[in-house]
Protein backbone atom coordinates (compact mmCIF):
# COMPACT_ATOMS: atom_id res chain seq x y z
CA UNK A 1 0.00 0.00 0.00
CA UNK A 2 3.02 2.11 0.94
CA UNK A 3 3.76 2.40 -2.82
CA UNK A 4 0.37 2.80 -4.29
CA UNK A 5 0.95 6.31 -6.66
CA UNK A 6 -1.58 7.71 -9.45
CA UNK A 7 -0.28 4.80 -12.24
CA UNK A 8 -1.98 2.00 -9.28
CA UNK A 9 -4.76 -0.08 -10.75
CA UNK A 10 -7.98 -0.69 -8.10
CA UNK A 11 -9.14 -4.15 -7.41
CA UNK A 12 -11.24 -5.19 -4.61
CA UNK A 13 -14.39 -7.04 -3.56
CA UNK A 14 -17.75 -5.89 -2.68
CA UNK A 15 -19.90 -7.57 0.46
CA UNK A 16 -21.59 -7.42 3.18
CA UNK A 17 -20.51 -7.75 5.72
CA UNK A 18 -16.82 -7.29 4.94
CA UNK A 19 -14.55 -7.43 7.44
CA UNK A 20 -13.71 -10.92 7.67
CA UNK A 21 -12.49 -11.10 3.82
CA UNK A 22 -9.30 -13.02 3.35
CA UNK A 23 -9.17 -11.99 -0.04
CA UNK A 24 -7.11 -8.96 0.55
CA UNK A 25 -4.45 -10.41 2.32
CA UNK A 26 -4.16 -12.93 -0.70
CA UNK A 27 -4.37 -10.21 -3.58
CA UNK A 28 -2.33 -7.96 -2.29
CA UNK A 29 0.82 -10.64 -1.57
CA UNK A 30 0.95 -11.70 -4.81
CA UNK A 31 0.50 -8.22 -6.19
CA UNK A 32 3.51 -7.71 -4.06
CA UNK A 33 5.51 -10.75 -4.91
CA UNK A 34 5.00 -10.60 -9.18
CA UNK A 35 5.98 -6.46 -8.80
CA UNK A 36 2.69 -5.15 -10.11
CA UNK A 37 1.26 -1.79 -9.42
CA UNK A 38 -2.06 -2.88 -7.98
CA UNK A 39 -3.63 -2.67 -4.60
CA UNK A 40 -7.01 -4.92 -3.69
CA UNK A 41 -9.56 -3.16 -1.04
CA UNK A 42 -12.50 -4.38 0.74
CA UNK A 43 -15.77 -2.15 0.22
CA UNK A 44 -18.91 -2.99 2.30
CA UNK A 45 -21.61 -2.56 0.12
CA UNK A 46 -25.24 -2.97 1.40
CA UNK A 47 -27.82 -4.71 -0.88
CA UNK A 48 -29.69 -0.80 -1.35
CA UNK A 49 -26.69 0.39 -2.80
CA UNK A 50 -25.62 -2.41 -4.95
CA UNK A 51 -26.37 -0.75 -8.43
CA UNK A 52 -24.91 2.64 -7.29
CA UNK A 53 -21.84 1.14 -6.39
CA UNK A 54 -21.05 -1.12 -9.43
CA UNK A 55 -21.86 2.27 -11.48
CA UNK A 56 -19.43 4.25 -9.23
CA UNK A 57 -16.98 1.42 -9.76
CA UNK A 58 -17.18 1.76 -13.41
CA UNK A 59 -17.30 5.21 -13.67
CA UNK A 60 -14.02 4.84 -11.31
CA UNK A 61 -12.36 2.73 -13.73
CA UNK A 62 -10.86 0.10 -11.23
CA UNK A 63 -9.61 -2.99 -13.18
CA UNK A 64 -12.16 -5.14 -11.62
CA UNK A 65 -13.45 -6.82 -8.29
CA UNK A 66 -14.74 -9.64 -6.10
CA UNK A 67 -18.27 -10.42 -5.27
CA UNK A 68 -19.51 -12.28 -2.06
CA UNK A 69 -22.36 -12.78 -0.25
CA UNK A 70 -25.16 -11.57 -0.53
CA UNK A 71 -24.41 -9.98 -3.95
CA UNK A 72 -23.80 -13.18 -6.09
CA UNK A 73 -26.62 -13.40 -8.19
CA UNK A 74 -28.25 -10.02 -7.36
CA UNK A 75 -25.23 -8.56 -9.10
CA UNK A 76 -26.23 -10.06 -12.77
CA UNK A 77 -28.31 -7.54 -14.10
CA UNK A 78 -25.64 -5.07 -13.51
CA UNK A 79 -23.44 -6.74 -15.50
CA UNK A 80 -22.94 -5.98 -19.01
CA UNK A 81 -21.78 -10.15 -20.06
CA UNK A 82 -21.41 -13.21 -18.31
CA UNK A 83 -18.43 -16.14 -18.77
CA UNK A 84 -19.71 -19.48 -19.33
CA UNK A 85 -18.51 -20.27 -15.45
CA UNK A 86 -21.13 -17.17 -14.24
CA UNK A 87 -24.02 -18.03 -16.58
CA UNK A 88 -23.86 -21.92 -15.80
CA UNK A 89 -23.66 -21.06 -12.35
CA UNK A 90 -25.82 -18.71 -11.81
CA UNK A 91 -23.43 -16.72 -9.94
CA UNK A 92 -20.64 -13.87 -10.07
CA UNK A 93 -17.29 -14.04 -8.20
CA UNK A 94 -14.96 -11.98 -10.23
CA UNK A 95 -15.68 -9.24 -12.22
CA UNK A 96 -13.45 -7.73 -15.09
CA UNK A 97 -13.91 -4.12 -16.75
CA UNK A 98 -12.97 -4.35 -20.70
CA UNK A 99 -13.34 -1.19 -21.81
CA UNK A 100 -16.37 -0.13 -21.10
CA UNK A 101 -18.33 -3.20 -20.33
CA UNK A 102 -18.27 -5.23 -16.93
CA UNK A 103 -17.67 -8.99 -17.70
CA UNK A 104 -18.82 -11.46 -15.07
CA UNK A 105 -17.32 -14.73 -14.00
CA UNK A 106 -17.45 -17.41 -11.47
CA UNK A 107 -14.08 -19.14 -10.30
CA UNK A 108 -15.59 -20.61 -7.28
CA UNK A 109 -16.19 -24.05 -9.42
CA UNK A 110 -13.26 -24.20 -11.14
CA UNK A 111 -11.31 -23.58 -8.46
CA UNK A 112 -12.39 -26.59 -6.34
CA UNK A 113 -11.68 -28.39 -9.64
CA UNK A 114 -7.91 -26.79 -9.19
CA UNK A 115 -7.92 -27.79 -5.64
CA UNK A 116 -9.03 -31.37 -5.78
CA UNK A 117 -6.03 -32.25 -8.45
CA UNK A 118 -3.74 -30.38 -6.29
CA UNK A 119 -4.66 -31.36 -2.69
CA UNK A 120 -6.01 -34.48 -3.80
CA UNK A 121 -5.07 -35.98 -6.88
CA UNK A 122 -8.27 -36.22 -7.99
CA UNK A 123 -9.22 -35.58 -11.52
CA UNK A 124 -12.77 -35.63 -12.61
CA UNK A 125 -13.60 -38.74 -15.08
CA UNK A 126 -15.84 -41.87 -14.49
CA UNK A 127 -15.91 -42.06 -10.98
CA UNK A 128 -18.67 -41.35 -8.96
CA UNK A 129 -18.98 -37.95 -6.91
CA UNK A 130 -21.28 -37.58 -4.14
CA UNK A 131 -22.40 -33.84 -3.28
CA UNK A 132 -24.12 -32.46 -0.12
CA UNK A 133 -25.73 -29.28 -0.80
CA UNK A 134 -27.53 -27.49 -3.82
CA UNK A 135 -27.07 -24.06 -3.18
CA UNK A 136 -24.72 -21.02 -4.74
CA UNK A 137 -21.44 -23.23 -3.95
CA UNK A 138 -22.72 -26.29 -5.35
CA UNK A 139 -24.15 -25.29 -8.79
CA UNK A 140 -20.73 -23.78 -9.35
CA UNK A 141 -19.07 -26.98 -8.14
CA UNK A 142 -21.08 -29.22 -10.24
CA UNK A 143 -21.10 -26.79 -13.45
CA UNK A 144 -17.29 -27.03 -13.23
CA UNK A 145 -17.05 -30.44 -12.76
CA UNK A 146 -19.22 -31.51 -15.39
CA UNK A 147 -17.08 -28.88 -17.95
CA UNK A 148 -13.76 -31.04 -16.27
CA UNK A 149 -15.16 -34.90 -17.50
CA UNK A 150 -16.90 -35.83 -14.42
CA UNK A 151 -19.09 -38.87 -15.85
CA UNK A 152 -21.65 -39.18 -12.32
CA UNK A 153 -22.38 -36.58 -9.76
CA UNK A 154 -24.64 -37.75 -7.38
CA UNK A 155 -26.74 -34.75 -5.49
CA UNK A 156 -28.31 -34.92 -1.74
CA UNK A 157 -29.90 -31.66 -0.03
CA UNK A 158 -31.74 -30.79 2.58
CA UNK A 159 -34.34 -29.42 0.48
CA UNK A 160 -35.21 -32.42 -2.24
CA UNK A 161 -36.42 -29.16 -4.40
CA UNK A 162 -33.46 -27.55 -4.57
CA UNK A 163 -31.51 -30.26 -5.56
CA UNK A 164 -33.86 -30.84 -8.49
CA UNK A 165 -34.17 -27.88 -9.66
CA UNK A 166 -30.40 -27.68 -9.50
CA UNK A 167 -30.07 -31.01 -11.39
CA UNK A 168 -32.43 -29.88 -14.33
CA UNK A 169 -30.62 -26.56 -14.86
CA UNK A 170 -27.41 -28.77 -15.18
CA UNK A 171 -29.10 -31.37 -17.00
CA UNK A 172 -29.95 -29.16 -19.57
CA UNK A 173 -26.65 -27.98 -20.44
CA UNK A 174 -24.27 -30.61 -19.50
CA UNK A 175 -25.64 -33.68 -21.11
CA UNK A 176 -22.46 -35.43 -21.25
CA UNK A 177 -22.78 -36.32 -17.41
CA UNK A 178 -25.45 -38.02 -15.44
CA UNK A 179 -26.29 -36.09 -12.44
CA UNK A 180 -28.97 -37.62 -9.78
CA UNK A 181 -30.79 -36.58 -6.68
CA UNK A 182 -31.22 -38.73 -3.96
CA UNK A 183 -33.62 -38.18 -0.55
CA UNK A 184 -31.50 -37.77 2.36
CA UNK A 185 -33.29 -40.62 3.81
CA UNK A 186 -32.21 -42.60 0.94
CA UNK A 187 -28.40 -42.45 0.97
CA UNK A 188 -27.67 -46.38 0.60
CA UNK A 189 -24.48 -48.23 1.69
CA UNK A 190 -24.90 -49.13 -2.50
CA UNK A 191 -24.42 -45.46 -3.21
CA UNK A 192 -22.00 -44.58 -0.87
CA UNK A 193 -20.30 -48.18 -1.95
CA UNK A 194 -19.65 -46.62 -5.33
CA UNK A 195 -18.54 -42.97 -4.35
CA UNK A 196 -15.07 -41.99 -4.85
CA UNK A 197 -15.27 -38.36 -3.42
CA UNK A 198 -17.33 -36.78 -1.10
CA UNK A 199 -17.73 -32.91 -1.57
CA UNK A 200 -20.06 -31.22 1.13
CA UNK A 201 -20.76 -27.90 -0.07
CA UNK A 202 -22.94 -26.95 3.01
CA UNK A 203 -22.30 -24.89 6.00
CA UNK A 204 -22.11 -27.57 8.13
CA UNK A 205 -18.97 -27.89 10.19
CA UNK A 206 -18.45 -23.67 9.91
CA UNK A 207 -19.31 -23.87 13.63
CA UNK A 208 -17.94 -27.34 14.64
CA UNK A 209 -21.09 -29.46 13.61
CA UNK A 210 -21.51 -33.03 12.64
CA UNK A 211 -22.73 -34.05 9.20
CA UNK A 212 -25.76 -36.40 10.44
CA UNK A 213 -26.73 -39.45 7.89
CA UNK A 214 -23.23 -40.29 6.22
CA UNK A 215 -21.75 -43.64 7.84
CA UNK A 216 -18.57 -42.93 6.52
CA UNK A 217 -17.60 -46.76 6.69
CA UNK A 218 -19.50 -47.56 3.82
CA UNK A 219 -17.29 -45.70 1.57
CA UNK A 220 -14.81 -47.76 -0.36
CA UNK A 221 -11.50 -47.41 0.92
CA UNK A 222 -10.14 -45.37 -1.63
CA UNK A 223 -12.31 -42.44 -1.49
CA UNK A 224 -11.36 -38.95 -0.94
CA UNK A 225 -13.41 -36.30 0.66
CA UNK A 226 -12.95 -32.68 0.11
CA UNK A 227 -14.98 -30.07 2.66
CA UNK A 228 -16.00 -26.99 1.27
CA UNK A 229 -15.99 -25.20 4.85
CA UNK A 230 -12.30 -23.16 5.30
CA UNK A 231 -13.17 -21.84 8.86
CA UNK A 232 -11.07 -24.09 10.50
CA UNK A 233 -8.26 -26.04 9.60
CA UNK A 234 -9.88 -29.51 10.77
CA UNK A 235 -13.81 -29.51 10.28
CA UNK A 236 -15.35 -32.22 12.01
CA UNK A 237 -16.16 -34.48 8.53
CA UNK A 238 -12.17 -33.73 7.84
CA UNK A 239 -11.68 -35.13 11.07
CA UNK A 240 -13.74 -38.25 10.94
CA UNK A 241 -12.79 -39.12 7.68
CA UNK A 242 -9.30 -39.53 8.22
CA UNK A 243 -10.31 -41.31 11.05
CA UNK A 244 -11.61 -43.68 8.50
CA UNK A 245 -8.41 -43.05 6.60
CA UNK A 246 -9.60 -41.32 3.85
CA UNK A 247 -7.80 -38.28 2.31
CA UNK A 248 -9.67 -35.15 3.53
CA UNK A 249 -9.09 -31.68 3.08
CA UNK A 250 -10.78 -28.41 4.04
CA UNK A 251 -11.46 -25.63 1.28
CA UNK A 252 -8.65 -23.47 1.70
CA UNK A 253 -7.03 -25.07 -1.48
CA UNK A 254 -10.36 -23.40 -2.93
CA UNK A 255 -10.05 -20.15 -1.82
CA UNK A 256 -6.50 -19.90 -2.77
CA UNK A 257 -7.49 -21.60 -6.35
CA UNK A 258 -10.43 -19.17 -6.97
CA UNK A 259 -8.42 -16.01 -5.53
CA UNK A 260 -5.48 -17.06 -8.41
CA UNK A 261 -7.82 -17.61 -10.82
CA UNK A 262 -9.03 -13.74 -10.38
CA UNK A 263 -5.78 -12.35 -10.13
CA UNK A 264 -5.24 -13.84 -13.77
CA UNK A 265 -8.35 -12.43 -15.07
CA UNK A 266 -7.50 -8.98 -13.79
CA UNK A 267 -3.68 -9.05 -14.67
CA UNK A 268 -3.35 -11.72 -17.85
CA UNK A 269 -0.55 -12.78 -15.60
CA UNK A 270 -0.36 -16.69 -13.17
CA UNK A 271 0.15 -15.55 -10.10
CA UNK A 272 3.72 -16.18 -8.40
CA UNK A 273 3.09 -20.07 -6.98
CA UNK A 274 1.91 -20.76 -3.32
CA UNK A 275 2.20 -16.96 -2.95
CA UNK A 276 -1.79 -16.68 -2.22
CA UNK A 277 -1.46 -19.98 0.55
CA UNK A 278 1.05 -19.25 2.65
CA UNK A 279 -0.36 -15.61 3.35
CA UNK A 280 -3.10 -17.29 4.47
CA UNK A 281 -1.80 -19.58 6.50
CA UNK A 282 0.71 -16.78 8.02
P1 LIG B 1 -26.05 -21.36 0.07
O1 LIG B 1 -26.28 -20.91 -1.33
O2 LIG B 1 -26.79 -20.70 1.18
O3 LIG B 1 -26.38 -22.95 0.08
C1 LIG B 1 -26.27 -23.72 1.25
C2 LIG B 1 -26.66 -25.18 0.97
O4 LIG B 1 -26.45 -25.91 2.18
C3 LIG B 1 -28.13 -25.36 0.61
O5 LIG B 1 -28.24 -26.44 -0.28
C4 LIG B 1 -28.78 -25.69 1.94
O6 LIG B 1 -29.89 -26.54 1.83
C5 LIG B 1 -27.68 -26.45 2.65
N1 LIG B 1 -27.76 -26.24 4.09
C6 LIG B 1 -27.66 -25.07 4.76
N2 LIG B 1 -27.77 -25.27 6.07
C7 LIG B 1 -27.95 -26.61 6.25
C8 LIG B 1 -28.15 -27.44 7.39
N3 LIG B 1 -28.19 -26.92 8.64
N4 LIG B 1 -28.29 -28.77 7.21
C9 LIG B 1 -28.27 -29.29 5.97
N5 LIG B 1 -28.10 -28.55 4.84
C10 LIG B 1 -27.95 -27.23 4.99
O7 LIG B 1 -24.52 -21.26 0.49
P2 LIG B 1 -23.26 -21.41 -0.50
O8 LIG B 1 -22.90 -20.09 -1.07
O9 LIG B 1 -23.56 -22.54 -1.41
O10 LIG B 1 -22.06 -21.77 0.53
C11 LIG B 1 -22.05 -23.02 1.19
C12 LIG B 1 -20.74 -23.24 1.90
O11 LIG B 1 -19.67 -23.29 0.98
C13 LIG B 1 -20.37 -22.14 2.92
O12 LIG B 1 -19.85 -22.75 4.06
C14 LIG B 1 -19.30 -21.36 2.21
O13 LIG B 1 -18.39 -20.74 3.12
C15 LIG B 1 -18.61 -22.47 1.44
N6 LIG B 1 -17.85 -21.95 0.29
C16 LIG B 1 -16.51 -22.15 0.30
C17 LIG B 1 -15.75 -21.66 -0.74
C18 LIG B 1 -14.26 -21.86 -0.73
O14 LIG B 1 -13.56 -21.14 -1.44
N7 LIG B 1 -13.77 -22.83 0.02
C19 LIG B 1 -16.37 -20.97 -1.81
C20 LIG B 1 -17.77 -20.82 -1.80
C21 LIG B 1 -18.49 -21.31 -0.73
P3 LIG B 1 -31.35 -26.02 1.37
O15 LIG B 1 -31.35 -26.02 -0.13
O16 LIG B 1 -32.29 -27.03 1.95
O17 LIG B 1 -31.53 -24.65 1.96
Amino acid sequence: MSNVNGKTSVVGIIGSPIQHTLSPIMQNAAFAASLLNYVYIPFLVRPDNLEQAVVGLKALGVCGFNVTIPHKTAIIPFLDRLDESAESAGAVNTVKLCGTSLIGYNTDGDGLVDSLSRDLDFLPGAEQILVLGAGGAARGAIAALCRSGAKKIVVCNRSLENALILMNDMKVRYRETCIEVIDQNQLSCECLGLTSLLLNTTPLGMNGERIEGINLSNFPEHAKVYDMVYSCSTTPLVKESSEYGFRAVNGLGMLVAQGERGFEIWTGQKPPEDVMRKALMR
